[in-house]
């Protein structure tokens, strides 16, 4: 039996897509389970689109995720190079083979005039076809036509028979003839098309299995009739389920996150974000939801991919990070956090494991990392960074004549000359402290949070204080103080 070989092809024209991270992901585990190859290509034909940095930003993306490639651009293999844009002379020669063989032909139109014979079938209620000259132009019209400023394209010459498709998920999908026509393989400027290309490299690479997402099912007609004109061997289709909202739309920026980087910065854990896009569209034979990516791999079976339309539940995912945080230990918490820290502008210091553990031992019930510098990061920022919520300091500091103000100014001595500056002994402090004045832990410790973070919401008030440490404490109290004498 032939060894599987997928691959994953990007065109890199922004960050990596969610979408494009489940057909990685798909495609890997794929070929991680039946012993196969996996390769990455960076489909990078469309210069008008495209972004350099995006190249450098889906390796990373994927390496986060865990997904690793045996052949690729970064590490190279047999059938490099990688990168279409490094291949155009690959392309030049099998585009002038099938000009050679009648099978593609030169075409002059201007982007204007195709555009009023599209216009004029349209007002006729029918879809524009390229209509094929009967006498096909020669090379020698070709050079005529670029001297006289006119862009020449190459179009395939499409042999006018219905091609099926047989998808591993969709089934059979015939395409009939008579909405066929022939389409550009080489652009203006010499470069060829995604179809050409995508085609020529799936060949020369070795690919035996094409899966991508179903928005590439209505092209696959073209690189079937191409690979017939090239005479290479079929591969195996499989177009994955369009990924939708909640709302059944296309999923989009607009109501949230859809790029990998974006869920990375945001305190996504990458096991917790594979897990979720592997149910989509796909689901275990035993019903199970979560698995690591070893088990995933164990499990897939390109079989149990549904045609239905997958739905990105980001509440779903939310929960999924709580509980991968959740059972996460110390060592992958940390690793995590670090990694959260290092990608986002926030106040935390990262050089220290021990300040981080602690940081994170503080703040419990974690959905996303973000949870924690929402709630400790104020700590760590500057002194004025932060403004005084007004509903806490109206309930916890002003009401009752300002009680909580005079539980500040009663403290600032006694704080100032607390020895053992931990968690522990300084939470016995406000307790004893708030036996002795018959007030509740929450009247004490409450005031304090207020003036030492600005709002309610903290690690436990022993916590906070030690990490914040001593002096900016007294510094923080004073601040409070002053600002409701102002
Ligand atoms: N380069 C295509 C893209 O935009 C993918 C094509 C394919 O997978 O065949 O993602």
């Amino acid at each position: 039996m032939e060894t599987i070989k997928t691959r994953f092809a990007p065109s890199p024209t922004g960050s990596l897509h969610v979408g494009g991270a489940r057909t990685a992901l798909f495609n890997w585990a794929l070929a991680r389970k039946l012993g196969g190859q996996f390769l990455l290509r960076i489909e990078d034909t469309d210069q008008a689109r495209h972004q350099e940095q995006a190249v450098e930003a889906i390796v990373r993306d994927l390496e986060w995720l865990g997904i690793h490639w045996d052949e690729g651009i970064d590490i190279g293999g047999d059938h490099g190079p990688y990168r279409q844009s490094q291949r155009l002379a690959i392309y030049q020669q099998h585009i002038q083979q099938l000009l050679d063989t009648g099978k593609a032909y030169y075409a002059f139109e201007t982007p204007e005039e195709l555009d009023t014979l599209r216009k004029d079938a349209e007002s006729r209620g029918e879809s524009f076809h390229y209509q094929r000259p009967a006498d096909l132009p020669t090379a020698a019209d070709a050079e005529k036509a670029r001297i006289e400023g006119r862009s020449v394209v190459v179009r395939f010459a499409v042999p006018g028979h219905d091609v099926t498709i047989h998808d591993e998920i969709f089934s059979d999908v015939t395409v009939p003839a008579d909405q066929q026509d022939d389409f550009i393989i080489a652009k203006a400027d010499g470069w060829p098309t995604y179809h050409l290309a995508n085609v020529v490299d799936d060949h020369l690479m070795g690919v035996t299995l094409v899966c991508r997402g179903q928005e590439f099912l209505h092209q696959t007609w073209r690189h079937i009739l191409l690979r017939k004109a090239f005479e290479y061997p079929e591969p195996a289709y499989a177009h994955l389920p369009l990924i939708m909202d909640m709302q059944g739309r296309k999923l989009s920026k607009r109501d949230g996150d859809v790029e990998v980087d974006s869920f990375r910065r945001a305190g996504y854990l990458p096991e917790a974000l594979v897990n979720f896009l592997a149910l989509l569209g796909w689901t275990p034979a035993d019903g199970r939801e979560k698995f690591t990516l070893a088990e995933f791999v164990a499990l897939f079976d390109i079989g149990r991919v549904n045609k239905s339309n997958a739905r990105f539940d980001r509440d779903k995912l939310l929960a999924f990070n709580t509980d991968y945080l959740a059972a996460a230990d110390d060592g992958r918490l940390l690793v995590g956090f670090k990694d959260y820290l290092a990608c986002n502008d926030q106040p935390i210091p990262v050089d220290s494991d021990t300040l981080l553990r602690k940081v994170l031992a503080a703040c419990s019930g974690l959905r996303t990392y973000a949870d924690v510098v929402a709630k400790a990061g104020v700590l760590f920022a500057a002194d004025d960074s932060y403004d005084f919520d007004a509903k806490a300091v109206q309930k916890v500091l002003e009401k009752n004549d300002g009680a909580g103000y005079d539980v500040l100014v009663d403290l600032q001595d006694k704080l100032a000359a607390h020895e053992d500056w931990t968690a522990e002994s300084l939470e016995a402090f406000i307790k004893d402290y708030g036996e002795t004045r018959e007030l509740g832990m929450g009247k004490v410790a409450q005031p304090l949070r207020v003036a030492t973070t600005g709002s309610t919401i903290s690690p436990g008030i022993g916590d906070t204080l030690e990490m914040l440490g001593q002096a900016k404490t007294l510094a923080r109290i004073d601040r409070c103080l002053a600002h409701r004498d102002a």
